[in-house]
């Protein structure tokens, strides 16, 4: 992102936008540093927990918001499975009282997105799209991952209606409906098994015609009878019809003939895998063959440390809010007990306040 898309944003959607006005020619301001003892890069439920969380430790958490403030559940309307909440609420506005809660214990939120980090000695020092330079005595990594898309206009423009990346967090309102999940993984073969719950005709869709799927799930989805399996066709469209507009079928292509056909589905389900936010991070920590953060088992610890990371961006498993926001409690409570023994460090390597020769 160019720091001037920044700058021409400012005020609209995030909180506090640092990045530097440029006062004319003749006046260059300085890049703004911003000190922390605790960095939080993201600001979906994992930065915000780890922020709720630090800043009632008294570490005055700086989340550097990205360019998504909220994260993913701010592209979603009804959330069901958030716990706390008997009615329906909505993903934007469960974000915006997470975000407002975190600043209300002491967090302060900007609106910029790193580009560059300098992970080598502590404090790490990171720098954003706006110039601004941020310095953490801890990092906590939480920029999630992003599903995957097929990237094409008619999804685009049929998603959240009737187009979703996600079955858990959006089965449910297909219940009855004809659907389709796409794609041939782990993810996919759960996403058609668990839209068995509330539908009763399934079609899987895989552009092979064996699936990468560890063995048990494919066990289970061919011996499912709702489900059922269609080999070697990609979607080539997703067809909306009706009002309110919404999917009412696929165009598919078959992968060795050429050959186009229709299926008529409500919802479609793309689950062709997740891409984890860690580009900026590659060769300075230790990721997967897939690119998540590898954390020691049970903890948030990256290979670095001073690094914590959480949510999405190191869970390829789960990927729900409530586990973001439980391994973002994680960090923070990782985070406070490595500054506390690092401080206790510090302080039995110090000078003691009486020397010898003054007693
Ligand atoms: P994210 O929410 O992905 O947030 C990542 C944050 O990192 C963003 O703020 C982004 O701006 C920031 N960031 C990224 N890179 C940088 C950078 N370089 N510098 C600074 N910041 C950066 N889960 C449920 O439990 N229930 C649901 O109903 C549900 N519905 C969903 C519907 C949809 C359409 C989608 C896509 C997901 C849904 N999920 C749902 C999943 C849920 O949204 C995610 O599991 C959760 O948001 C992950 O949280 P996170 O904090 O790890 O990351
Ligand atoms: P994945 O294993 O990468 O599978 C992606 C699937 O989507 C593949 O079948 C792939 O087809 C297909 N695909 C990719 N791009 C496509 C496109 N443009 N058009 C059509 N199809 C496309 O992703 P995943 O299933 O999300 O799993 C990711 C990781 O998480 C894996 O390691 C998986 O084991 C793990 N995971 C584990 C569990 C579990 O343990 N229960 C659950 C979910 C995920 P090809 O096969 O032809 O490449």
């Amino acid at each position: 992102m160019e720091g001037r898309r920044l700058l021409s944003a400012a005020g609209e959607g995030g909180k506090s936008v640092v990045a530097p006005r440029t006062a004319g020619p003749y006046l260059r301001p300085m890049p703004a540093t911003h000190s922390t003892r605790m960095l939080i890069l993201g600001s979906g439920p994992a930065g915000l927990s780890a922020a709720i969380y630090g800043a009632r430790a008294g570490l005055a958490p700086i989340v550097v918001q990205g360019i998504q403030p909220g994260g993913q559940l701010t592209i979603t309307t009804d959330v069901e499975n958030y716990p706390g909440f008997a009615d329906v609420i909505q993903g934007p506005w469960l974000m915006e009282q997470m975000t407002k809660q975190a600043e209300h214990v002491g967090t302060q939120m900007v609106w910029d997105h790193i580009s560059q980090v300098d992970l080598s000695e502590r404090p790490f020092r990171l720098k954003g799209d706006s110039g601004a330079v941020y310095v953490g005595d801890v990092l906590v990594i939480a920029t999630g991952a992003q599903a995957r898309w097929l990237n094409l206009p008619s999804e685009e423009h049929l998603k959240g209606k009737g187009v979703s990346a996600c079955a858990t967090c959006d089965g449910f309102f297909y219940r009855g409906k004809k659907v389709a999940v796409i794609g041939g993984g782990n993810t996919a073969v759960e996403e058609a098994l668990y839209m068995t719950n509330h539908s009763h005709d399934v079609t899987l869709i895989h552009r092979r015609d064996s699936l990468r799927a560890e063995k048990i799930l494919q066990d289970r989805l061919f011996a499912h009878p709702n489900i059922k399996v269609i080999w070697n066709k990609v979607v080539e469209r997703f067809v909306g019809g009706g009002e309110p507009e919404g999917l009412v079928a696929l165009e598919l292509r078959d992968t060795k003939t050429g050959e186009l056909s229709a299926l008529d589905v409500e919802g479609g389900f793309v689950a062709i895998g997740h891409s984890p936010a860690t580009e900026l991070f590659r060769g300075r920590l230790e990721l997967d063959p897939e690119g998540y953060i590898v954390v020691e088992t049970g903890t948030t610890r990256t290979s670095v440390p001073g690094i914590f990371a959480c949510g999405d961006v190191m869970d390829k498993v789960y990927r729900q809010a409530v586990t973001a926001a439980g391994t973002g409690c994680m960090a923070a409570l990782d985070a406070e007990k490595f500054l506390a023994e690092a401080d206790f460090e510090v302080a039995a390597h110090a000078p003691a306040a009486t020397s010898l020769q003054d007693a």
